[in-house]
């Protein structure tokens, strides 16, 4: 086979498995290879290794395919999938055979675990012996025809092979820690190691950026590409991404994968800023940043090769930044799926931008709107402590007399008419606002108040500090209020 011509741009992949969602270590994977791609003008491909048949799960394809589309990780080629590509394993198979570079070998199962076993007791780890490599092409290619079941594999070299690796630094790996590893199972199919390289290979890849958990299987990697005449690609292997509790992040930590990130409320250009810095920083202090942004600042160089911790504060926090700059329609979109008062569009706007500043992520956003929803079934007992006393009804009717009468119905007017009320009963203006607040919400937190009854608007302020009123003059009972009156 003729190696690749030299690319002059680079061509980087991304490789899923489909045999789980897309875990943010795979998310910072694409991330990182999607990023220099940008940086150096080059191409970014899409390739799902789905060739595993016993442990793929088809139905994730699309699954990973729309996280990665809600990250904004577009690709310029594919999604290829190996399972449509076997015609190339099988000549490249056929290609490594005739050149003399792999060779079939015709041990039963029964043989190799019997290798195996004898290996365990010795205490040492298994290695082929090598012994397909002694038989004749002649006789390899008459009991092949005969129909004797064989494997294909690989004549590894007996050399020292070293990675150059762009993060991890130069790895070398002795001859004695690799055999003559299966390209080929005894049914034909083509085993991972194997499509991997011939679809690097075909796919003319020059980088190959994925997670350290690869790093063993890479000098296998460069023999193979070397037998498929190729020269091999850069590597760049980072390193692991670890829990709050210095173990590899799953989905024990509460979230492990994009789409559960996503249906806790956090938006896309919050997870991947954030993801980016798992490992990788632009320098300085520099934190938050847009993709176009960080591309044109990525560079293999400056990540480093040790674990990331998984910093779900650090996360929220850069969350809550973001969403404070996400204008208010989008913001009223993203928040669709999470449940939205039946209001319209424009009262729904005015909402986020009262509650944004107080949530962190669009669950909590969303939970601050309910209050545009129902009227609330019961108050905060603390509440109904405070201001259950004898007096608060009939403060409440007063407020809602004057709130009604403000013209135009503006939280500044509403904030004087409050005001002026205060004054004349001689209490603070607090005092007026509590038991209000409790009579909108239900409980003694919100929003700035007046800006909220402004929203909320005047027939649903009224009605709610009304059936306060009522509630408290029918002695407060179970907690929960009655029709307005
Ligand atoms: N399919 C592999 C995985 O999901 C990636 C292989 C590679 O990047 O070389 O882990």
């Amino acid at each position: 086979m003729i190696a690749p011509p030299m690319a002059t741009a680079p061509r980087l992949r991304f490789a899923p498995s489909p045999t789980g969602s897309l875990h943010i270590g795979g998310a910072r994977t694409a991330l990182y290879n999607w990023l220099y791609a940008r940086r150096h003008g080059g191409t970014f491909i899409l390739r799902i290794e789905d060739t595993d048949v016993e442990r793929n799960r088809p139905e994730l394809v699309d699954q990973i395919l729309e996280a990665m589309t809600w990250l904004g990780l577009t690709w310029d080629e594919g999604p290829y999938r190996q399972s449509d590509r076997y015609d190339l394993y099988r000549d490249a198979a056929a290609r490594l055979l005739a050149e003399g570079k792999a060779y079939r070998a015709f041990e039963t199962p029964e043989e190799i675990e019997a290798g195996r076993k004898a290996a365990e007791l010795a205490g040492t780890a298994y290695r082929y012996s090598g012994a397909g490599r002694a038989i004749p092409k002649e006789e390899s290619d008459r009991r092949a025809a005969a129909g004797e079941p064989f494997v294909v594999r690989l004549k590894m070299p007996s050399e020292t092979i070293v990675v150059e690796d762009l993060v991890q630094g130069r790895c070398e790996f002795p001859p004695d820690v690799l055999d003559d590893f299966v390209l080929v199972r005894s049914d034909g199919h083509p085993l991972y190691h194997f499509s991997v390289c011939v679809d690097d290979v075909a796919m003319e890849i020059t980088h190959v950026v994925r997670g350290v958990d690869h790093l063993a299987n890479t000098p296998k990697h460069v023999a193979l590409f070397r037998a498929l005449g190729a020269e091999p690609p850069r590597f760049a292997h980072l390193g692991m991404i670890l829990g709050a509790d210095g173990k590899k992040l799953s989905k024990r930590h509460g979230a492990a994968g994009v789409e559960e990130f996503r249906a806790q409320g956090f938006l896309p250009e919050a997870l991947v800023n954030f993801v980016a810095l798992l490992g990788w920083s632009p320098g300085g202090d520099r934190e938050r940043m847009t993709l176009e942004e960080m591309a044109a600042l990525f560079s293999i160089e400056r990540i480093g090769p040790s674990p990331s911790r998984f910093d779900h504060e650090k996360l929220t926090w850069l969350n809550g930044q973001y969403l404070q700059d996400v204008p208010a329609a989008r913001l009223v979109a993203l928040l669709a799926p999470f449940g939205l008062p039946g209001r319209d569009a424009a009262t729904l706007e005015r909402a986020v931008a009262l509650h944004r500043s107080r949530c962190r992520t669009l669950v909590e956003l969303a939970g601050a709107l309910t209050v545009y929803g129902a009227d609330p079934s019961t108050y905060d007992p603390a509440g109904l402590k405070k201001f259950g006393k004898p007096g608060t009804a009939d403060l409440l009717r007063s407020f809602a007399e004057r709130a009604g009468a403000a013209a135009p119905f503006t939280h500044a007017v509403l904030e004087e008419g409050a005001r002026a009320l205060a004054a004349e009963r001689g209490i603070k203006l607090g005092d007026l606002a509590q038991p209000v607040r409790l009579a909108l919400t239900g409980t003694l937190a919100s929003p700035p108040l007046f800006e909220l009854i402004e929203v909320l608007g005047a027939e649903t302020s009224l009605r709610r500090v009304l059936a306060l009123a009522s509630f408290l003059e029918a002695g407060g009972g179970d907690g929960t209020p009655h029709e307005a009156s």
